[in-house]
């Protein structure tokens, strides 16, 4: 499957570079930038720290995509969403494991998808889509006398909070609970906030260092305290999840798509 990368200089861009060189069944097509970026020209693989692959970097992403069966797209909302019609057009996969999209980014998303499979996930992980599935089956089994706060920490470069993961779990316990996350998150607390909130979901965005992403999911009950963790050692475990979706995606109907359908864990 030919795949190209967006982002390729990226933190997350070099990690599928390096990916795609490692898996069978896909080749790198082509590596795309933002304009202006210091690193157009350069070579894909020696970016990613591998020999050189012909590939250079390029901030042309239409040729690309035309010539290519696939897109893997962890860059920033906004050059997402240009992906995403680019992608439809160009009728390939597109796999966003960007984060920090809005509602209205989701619904443009969503439109792109018509027309070509759209696999979209804030945590492209086996353990974080496993661990979300927990969450859902705690939070359904314990109800809302068990306070639930979701913890989270990313190293120092990070832009947007809470992380597309702890989102994504809030989604798994606020549907475990029946209720709309949006109705119950608690994002922030400064101040005189007031007793918590019965049946809220609290987040807690943690910042520094070179974390590459740890998550606790805690429900809190009277006496007693249950902590879900996850903690991801590498950026090459997303990068595989990316290349997973890619290639479930091949051939499937146009559509949005969830890492848990890739992984056959959306019961
Ligand atoms: P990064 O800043 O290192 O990389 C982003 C890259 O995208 C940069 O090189 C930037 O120049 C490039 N870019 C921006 N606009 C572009 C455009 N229009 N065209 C081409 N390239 C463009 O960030 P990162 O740490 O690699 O993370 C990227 C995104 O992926 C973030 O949203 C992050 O939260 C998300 N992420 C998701 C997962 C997951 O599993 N879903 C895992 C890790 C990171």
């Amino acid at each position: 499957m030919r795949l190209v990368v967006v982002g390729a200089a990226g933190r997350m861009g070099r990690a599928l570079v390096r990916t795609i060189a490692a898996t069978e069944g896909v080749t790198l097509a082509g590596a795309v930038e933002r304009e202006g970026s210091p690193h157009l020209g350069e070579d894909a693989g020696v970016l990613a720290g591998l020999p050189a692959n012909g590939i250079a970097l390029s901030d042309d992403p239409l040729p690309l995509f035309a010539a290519a069966e696939g897109v893997l797209d962890f860059t920033s909302p906004a050059s997402t969403l240009h992906f995403a019609e680019l992608a439809a057009q160009a009728r390939i996969v597109h796999v966003i494991g960007t984060t920090g999209c809005s509602a209205a980014d989701d619904d443009r998303i969503e439109a792109a998808s018509r027309h070509a499979v759209v696999v979209k996930s804030g945590n492209m992980s086996l353990g974080v889509n496993l661990l979300a599935a927990l969450v859902r089956k705690a939070a359904r089994a314990l109800g809302p006398e068990f306070d639930l706060e979701i913890v989270e920490m990313h190293h120092r470069h990070k832009v947007d909070a809470p992380s597309g993961t702890a989102l994504l779990l809030g989604e798994a316990a606020a549907a475990g609970r029946g209720v709309a996350l949006r109705d119950v998150a608690v994002r922030a607390r400064d101040g005189h906030t007031g007793a918590r909130p019965a049946g809220a979901i609290g987040f807690q965005a943690l910042r520094g260092g070179s974390v590459v992403g740890d998550h606790t999911v805690i429900l809190a009950g009277d006496g007693e305290r249950i902590e879900l963790t996850h903690r991801a050692e590498s950026r090459e475990l997303f990068a595989k999840g990316a290349v997973t979706a890619a290639l479930w995606g091949r051939g499937r109907k146009p559509g949005l798509y969830s890492m848990a359908d890739v992984l056959g864990l959306s019961d």
